[in-house]
Order: C-alpha cells, then sequence, then structure tokens
C-alpha cells in the first residue's frame, strides 16, 4: 500500500470520527505526529511525502488502539508536563494539563521560601509518574524532593522521569502508603490525590476507566480518603513555614478543607481550572 502522510492523517481523523472519538482532529495528529516523530509544523510541511510500508502499519495499529478508547499519550508513551517529557506506565495516571495549575499555584511560595532558606525539600504523595515533584524540582534549583507512591510500577517511572530531564540527583523514589515509610520534614507538601467517589468512577470516560490505574482515581465512599490519610499525619511532616497544596476535584472545596482546618491548618489559597471548577488548594 502507498500513502502519503496527509492520506493517513486524513485515514485517522475518518475514522477517529466515524467512532465518535472527541476531538478527532487533534487526536489524529497529535498521534501521526507522535509516532513519525515530526513537529505539528512538519507535519503541514511534509504532508506530500510518502510513507514507507512499517510507518503505515505503525500508524493503523496506533489507530486501532485510539478507537480501543486508549489515550493518545498512553499509545505514544510519553506526555508533556509543565515542558518536561515524562513516560507513562500503566501504574501512573496520564498527567492532566490541570495539574499544571497546582504546580503554579505552589511555586510562587516555594520561591518566596527560596529567598529564606538555603535548601528546600518537597514531598510529592503519589507521585505516580512524578510530574508534579519534577515539575517542582525543574524551576527551583535549590530544592530536592521525594516522590512517594505505593505503586512499584509507578515509582520506577518516576525514576526514570527524574532521569530523563536531569533531576535524579534530587529526587528520591518512595515505596509507601501515605506517610508510613516517610521520613523527614518538608517546606512544600503536594498531592493529586485518588479522589473520585467510588460509585461514579464507571460514569468517567473509558479513556479513564480503563486506561488510568484505578488505585490513582478511587477516594473512596465520598472521595475524601485520601485528604483524610493525609490530613491525620501531615503536621508531623511539615516545617513550621511550610506548604501544602493539593489537587482537589470540582465539588471537593469546602469538605477538604473543613477536613485540614480541623488539623489545625488554615487555607492560603484556592485556584479553579481553566473549566472555571475549583481544582488546587494551598494550606
Ligand atoms: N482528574 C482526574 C479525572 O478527572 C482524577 C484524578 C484524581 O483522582 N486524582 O479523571
Amino acid at each position: 500500500m502507498s500513502a502519503t502522510l496527509a492520506d493517513m492523517l486524513a485515514e485517522a481523523r475518518r475514522r477517529f470520527t466515524e467512532a465518535g472519538i472527541v476531538d478527532p482532529v487533534t487526536d489524529a495528529r497529535l498521534l501521526v505526529a507522535g509516532l513519525l516523530k515530526l513537529s505539528s509544523t512538519e507535519l503541514l510541511t511534509r504532508s506530500a511525502e510518502k510513507l514507507s510500508p512499517e510507518q503505515i502499519e505503525v500508524i493503523f495499529k496506533a489507530v486501532e488502539r485510539r478507537l480501543g478508547h486508549e489515550p493518545v499519550h498512553r499509545i505514544l508513551g510519553e506526555r508533556e508536563f509543565y515542558g518536561l517529557p515524562l513516560g507513562l506506565s500503566s501504574g501512573t495516571l496520564e498527567p492532566r494539563p490541570d495539574t499544571e495549575i497546582l504546580v503554579d499555584t505552589v511555586l510562587p511560595y516555594l520561591k518566596d521560601l527560596a529567598k529564606a532558606q538555603r535548601h528546600l525539600h518537597i514531598l510529592d504523595i503519589g507521585t505516580g509518574s512524578g510530574a508534579i515533584c519534577l515539575a517542582l524540582l525543574s524551576e527551583c534549583p535549590a530544592a530536592s524532593g521525594i516522590g512517594s507512591d505505593i505503586s512499584a510500577d509507578a515509582l520506577r517511572t518516576a525514576k526514570s522521569n527524574a532521569e530523563r530531564n536531569g533531576l535524579q540527583d534530587r529526587f528520591q523514589a518512595v515505596q509507601s502508603k501515605w506517610f508510613e515509610n516517610i521520613q523527614g520534614s518538608f517546606h512544600a507538601i503536594v498531592s493529586n490525590p485518588p479522589y473520585i467517589a467510588s460509585n461514579v468512577i464507571h460514569d468517567l470516560a473509558p479513556e479513564v476507566t480503563k486506561f488510568d490505574p484505578v488505585a490513582a482515581l478511587d477516594g473512596g465512599p465520598d472521595g475524601l480518603d485520601a485528604y483524610k490519610a493525609i490530613a491525620k499525619d501531615a503536621v508531623r511532616f511539615m516545617r513550621p513555614d511550610g506548604i501544602l497544596g493539593l489537587e482537589i476535584g470540582y465539588d471537593q472545596r469546602n469538605d477538604v478543607t473543613a477536613i485540614f482546618e480541623a488539623k489545625g491548618f488554615r487555607c492560603l489559597k484556592s485556584v479553579k481550572d481553566y473549566g472555571q471548577n475549583d481544582r488546587a488548594l494551598v494550606f
């Protein structure tokens, strides 16, 4: 079979549209560009080029996977987060652009602390791919961080992402449920914990339910289990001047604030995401 880049893009787009994939044009472009390692400009300027049979085969296989609802970045095996390329694995939640808001929210506090401290120590609970911790480390040269996770697979991925981004000397992966195996006191504790109520997980898109690890989504009966577990012990691991930054579900602002205020925390900031939903809290 002979086909140009433009032919294969059109074919992917056509199949995605037919199957009701939400954003067929973007997904076709991201997928084909990612598989062929082309920029979005090259996708246009090289559109008349003929592809090799191997390239065509690779694209067809990936299109099939997308039709099975696998997200584009899972198929490609990586996603950019806060400008860092991050590998994904079955044990890691796919980092979302909304989570960059937590990084943006926490950074000014950290930069402020860095003025008075020579060295900052960060803990990212449930680090997954390492996204939040590595983004903070890349922005704060004076910081080192622990990424903890219950999943050994996630920790392997987080470690390799640290290496990939030249942050391995400042990043430590620790297998731990909440604070169980954590030692030290931190200038910043951050987390995007599982926060979906168990009984609504099946309502999420198949892209999420079939491909994100359920342990990274399931927040128990009311979606708040993780916050309660973190709030229970967090004070013992915080520096007196430290901050705690959390991603939250769109309807959890009041509940999560109450959980932490009951443990003596004071809410410093609440931030909305691109969809105008509550998304991050700083204590
Ligand atoms: N933001 C994710 C979703 O809506 C959930 C992530 C989480 O539970 N931390 O699918």
